[in-house]
C-alpha cells in the first residue's frame, strides 16, 4: 500500500499546492500532515476475501441471483465480453420447472435482486416467461432485471415486462452505437416498441440506456445528448457508462493508444466537472464513492472487486444449476488462469470454489496504485495482455475522476502524482512539466485555466 505525492493547483487563483493521498487508509492530508477532509461516519468495515487460484471462495443464500438463460444473441457486437466464450448445451422451457422446483434447497432467504442474462435474453423469451414469474411468485419482493439491445421487445413482452416490475437496461452506445454492432434504433419498429417501453418504465425510474465508452466513442457529454435528444428527457439515465475492457482483440483495439490516454483524461474531466456527464451512472456512483472513500476513510482492505462476484452472497447460476464465475461465460468455458469457469454446483454451495479470480490484493500493480478506491482491479478473471490493456484502461478512466473528486473535497486539482507507480502514469493530463507554456511548447487544450508555476 502506498502514500503518494499529488501536485495540484487551485484553479480559482493558480496558486499550487502538494497534498498526500494513501490510497490503503483514503487519508488525503496536506504537506505537513493535516487532514484536508472531516472525517464522517468512520466505521469498521470488513476485509474482502482476497480470492485466488489458491485461496477460493465458496458461495452462500444468494442475494443478489444472476440467472444465465444461455450465450445465444441476435447481435454481434465488436466488444462484447461474451462474444469468443464456448457455449454450453442450450436450456429449454423444459428446464425451467426443475430449477425452481430446486430453489428452496439452496436459496434460503429470498433474493434482493434477481437478474435475468443472456446473451440476449429475450431471444430466451420462451424460457424467461415461466421463469420470471416463478421466481417473482416465490420472491414478491425481489428487484428484477434484464438488460437487453432492444431489438426484440414489441407491445406485448412491453406489457410483460411492466406488469411483472422489470428494471430494464438497454445496451446502445448513442453516438458510438454503429462502432459496436447494429442499430435496434435505425429500423422503425424496434425503435417504436423502445420508446414506448421507455415511456412506460421511466416514470418509474425503472429503464436506462446503457453505453459503453472506447477509443471511439470517447465523450459520455456526446452520449447524454444523445440520449437527451432521443427521448426529450433531461434526467435519462444513462447506465454502465465506464470505458471498456479487453476481453479479446476487438477490446483491444477499441482500447486507449499510447498517445490518446491525455487527450481522454482531459476530455473526461471537463465533462465530469462540468456536469455534462451528471446522467451517466458510473461517473456520478463512482465519484461519490471515491468522495466517501475519503470522507469515511475507507480502508482498501475491505475493497472487493469492481463487479461484486467475489462476495460469497453475489452468485451467478445457469439453469441446470451450475454455478458460474460469472454472468458472461458458460460452464464450458475456462479461465485465462486454466480454472473451469464451472466453479460448482447449487447442490453443495460450500463445496464451490471461485478458483477463476484474482483479487486485487494478488496482483502485481493494483496495491500500489493510486486509482484502486475508483477501479477495484479491473475484472477479475482477465489476465495477461488482456488484464494489461484493460488495466490501462481503467487507469485512464478511473484519473478523471479521482481528479474531480479531490477538486470536489479540497477545491485543488491534482494533475501529477508523485509515488510508487509507473512512471508513465504519473502526468494526468499531459501538462506536469507544463504548467507554464512556453513559446516552443504551445500550451495543450486545458478546461481549466492553465496557471502561472
Ligand atoms: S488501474 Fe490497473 S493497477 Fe490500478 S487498480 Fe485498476 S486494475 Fe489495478
Ligand atoms: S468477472 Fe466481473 S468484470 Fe469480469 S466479466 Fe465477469 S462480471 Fe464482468
Amino acid at each position: 500500500m502506498t502514500k503518494f505525492i499529488l501536485t495540484a493547483f487551485n484553479p480559482a487563483n493558480g496558486q499550487r499546492a502538494r497534498l498526500h493521498y494513501d490510497n490503503a487508509t483514503s487519508e488525503l492530508t496536506s504537506e505537513s500532515g493535516e487532514s484536508l477532509v472531516q472525517a464522517v461516519e468512520v466505521v469498521a468495515r470488513a476485509n474482502a476475501p482476497a480470492v485466488s487460484k489458491q485461496t477460493p471462495l465458496a458461495k452462500s443464500s444468494p442475494r443478489v441471483l444472476k440467472i444465465s438463460l444461455g450465450l445465444s444473441c441476435n447481435y454481434a457486437c465488436e466488444y462484447c465480453s461474451q462474444r469468443f466464450v464456448p457455449r454450453a448445451d442450450e436450456t429449454n422451457p423444459g428446464d425451467v420447472q426443475a430449477f425452481v422446483d430446486g430453489l428452496d434447497s439452496w436459496v434460503t432467504s429470498p433474493p434482493e435482486k434477481v437478474e435475468f442474462w443472456g446473451g440476449e435474453p429475450l431471444v430466451y423469451i420462451k424460457t424467461m416467461r415461466p421463469l420470471a414469474e416463478a421466481i417473482r411468485s416465490k420472491f414478491p419482493n425481489a428487484e428484477l432485471s434484464v438488460i437487453t439491445n432492444g431489438s426484440l421487445l414489441n407491445d406485448e413482452i412491453n406489457d410483460w415486462l411492466d406488469r411483472m416490475g422489470f428494471s430494464v437496461g438497454i445496451s446502445h452506445d448513442g453516438p458510438g452505437q454503429p462502432v459496436r454492432g447494429p442499430d435496434p434504433l435505425q429500423d422503425p419498429e424496434q425503435r417504436a416498441a423502445i420508446m414506448a417501453l421507455y415511456a412506460r418504465l421511466a416514470p418509474q425510474r425503472r429503464i436506462s440506456f446503457n453505453a459503453m465508452v472506447n477509443r471511439e466513442n470517447a465523450s459520455r457529454a456526446a452520449i447524454q445528448r444523445f440520449f437527451i435528444e432521443l427521448t426529450g428527457d433531461p434526467a435519462v439515465p444513462i447506465g454502465e457508462g465506464s470505458f471498456v475492457d479487453a476481453y479479446d482483440e476487438g477490446g483491444i483495439a477499441h482500447s486507449l493508444r499510447p498517445g490518446e490516454l491525455h487527450a481522454y483524461r482531459n476530455l473526461a474531466f471537463h465533462e465530469i466537472r462540468t456536469g455534462q456527464a451528471a446522467n451517466v451512472q458510473a461517473v456520478s456512483s463512482k465519484t461519490a464513492s471515491f468522495v466517501n472513500s475519503i470522507r469515511s476513510r475507507r480502508p482498501a482492505s475491505s475493497l472487493g472487486q469492481k463487479c461484486g462476484m467475489d462476495k460469497t452472497e453475489s452468485i451467478a447460476v445457469d439453469l441446470r444449476g451450475n454455478v458460474l464465475t460469472c454472468q458472461n461465460v458458460s460452464a464450458a468455458s475456462t479461465a485465462p488462469n486454466g480454472q473451469p469457469h464451472h466453479i460448482g454446483h447449487v447442490s453443495d454451495l460450500a463445496a464451490v470454489k471461485l478458483n477463476t479470480a484474482t483479487h486485487w490484493s494478488k496482483r502485481e500493480n493494483c496495491p500500489s496504485c493510486p486509482m484502486l478506491q475508483i477501479c477495484q482491479g479491473s475484472c477479475m478473471f482477465l489476465e495477461g495482455p488482456l488484464w494489461d490493456r484493460s488495466c490501462d484502461n481503467a487507469f485512464s478512466d478511473a484519473v478523471p475522476i479521482f481528479a474531480a473528486g479531490i477538486e470536489f473535497l479540497t477545491g485543488l486539482v491534482p494533475f501529477h502524482i508523485e509515488g510508487e507507480l509507473r512512471d508513465d502514469r504519473k502526468d494526468i493530463f499531459g501538462f506536469s512539466e507544463q504548467v507554464k507554456p512556453s513559446r516552443d511548447r504551445p500550451p495543450r487544450v486545458f478546461p481549466i485555466p492553465v496557471v502561472a508555476a
